[in-house]
């Protein structure tokens, strides 16, 4: 049994997914269904994968496609982050995640089936809500019923993703410095992403 601060309690058969919802609980004040289909999500990677959870070295990376609760469980699950650079943010607004497994190369896109939530209702009737039904079904759903998982190849070289920590260099246009060999070449010359035109900001007009 796992309680949370604003008194949502579960009780799920699978001690391991136990665990990790109540680790959710030290980051958020509620339970909520998109944690645990992250946490499921994450555990599933990990299994493809035949990886032990949570991952203590940097094996396993996420590319997970939507940030918020959903990339909190996957975090829980496998222990892949931000700050370990073992997690990338891709927000195309999915309930999805690319997961890698760094050792062979394998790579496999899973995400929430396009029907999961109206069997999430049919599978709690009794529920009060829908959002109830979603937290109490996902945790009882099978993989199968919650998840589509398919072999991809990613568009861009792991490796260049990965790249070498602790290199870096200047733009020569900002002098703003880069790591992780995030720089263009322009004319041959080292270039932030940003002068480079690939821009997320402009200055206020
Ligand atoms: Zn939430
Ligand atoms: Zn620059």
């Amino acid at each position: 049994m796992s309680s949370f601060r604003d008194g949502t309690v579960t009780a799920t058969a699978d001690p391991t997914l136990e665990s990790f919802l109540s680790q959710l609980a030290g980051l958020h004040k509620h339970l909520c269904p998109r944690q645990v289909l992250g946490v499921r999500m994450g555990m599933y990677a990990a299994d493809l994968f035949s990886l032990k959870l949570p991952q203590r070295g940097k094996r396993l990376l996420a590319f997970v496609e939507t940030d918020g609760c959903f990339a909190d469980g996957i975090g829980i699950a496998t222990g892949c982050s931000m700050g370990h650079r073992t997690m990338r943010l891709v927000d195309h607004g999915k309930i999805a995640s690319t997961f890698v497994d760094t050792q062979t190369g394998r790579t496999q896109r899973c995400s929430a089936s396009p029907d999961a939530r109206m069997r999430a209702a049919a599978c709690v009737p009794e529920a009060k809500s829908r959002w109830q039904a979603q937290l109490a079904a996902y945790q009882r759903m099978s993989r199968e019923e919650l998840f589509q998982v398919q072999e991809v190849v990613l568009s861009f070289d792991i490796h260049a993703i990965i790249a070498k920590p602790g290199l870096r260099t200047a733009c020569s246009t900002c002098g703003e410095e880069i790591v992780n060999q995030r720089e263009v070449l322009i004319n041959g010359q080292p270039t932030c992403r940003n002068c480079a035109g690939d821009k997320y900001w402009t200055l206020p007009k």
